[in-house]
């Protein structure tokens, strides 16, 4: 069966900022949970999961360009400054990880 991407949509009784927008793969809603789960130590039956249709073509989370995150509303964090990157213009990656348009031309 082929996995299909699913988003970490709520957990109740639980601070979720952090995951909130974390994508699995997974065949099935029920082994998305699953994952989430295990990497968030939140109970299995607290979780619930969307579908992430558009992301179902890449088959696993890193190969999902960075364009396709910020066409769909999500965004990146830089790891320099923390701002917000929600455009691919602003885009950048330095020795540090993600990095802003100002960071990288600093
Ligand atoms: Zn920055």
């Amino acid at each position: 069966m082929k996995s299909k991407a699913y988003c970490f949509s709520n957990a109740s009784d639980y601070d979720i900022e952090d995951i909130s927008e974390e994508v699995t793969f997974a065949e099935t809603a029920g082994k998305a949970k699953q994952d989430f789960s295990m990497e968030n130590g939140i109970h299995y039956k607290d979780i619930r999961v969307q579908r992430v249709p558009w992301a179902d073509k890449y088959g696993d989370v890193d190969s999902i360009p960075v364009e396709e995150w910020l066409n769909h509303g999500w965004y990146f964090t830089c790891d320099t400054c923390g701002a917000e990157i929600d455009d691919i213009k602003d885009f950048h990656v330095n020795s540090r990880g993600y990095c802003c348009k100002k960071c990288f031309n600093e």
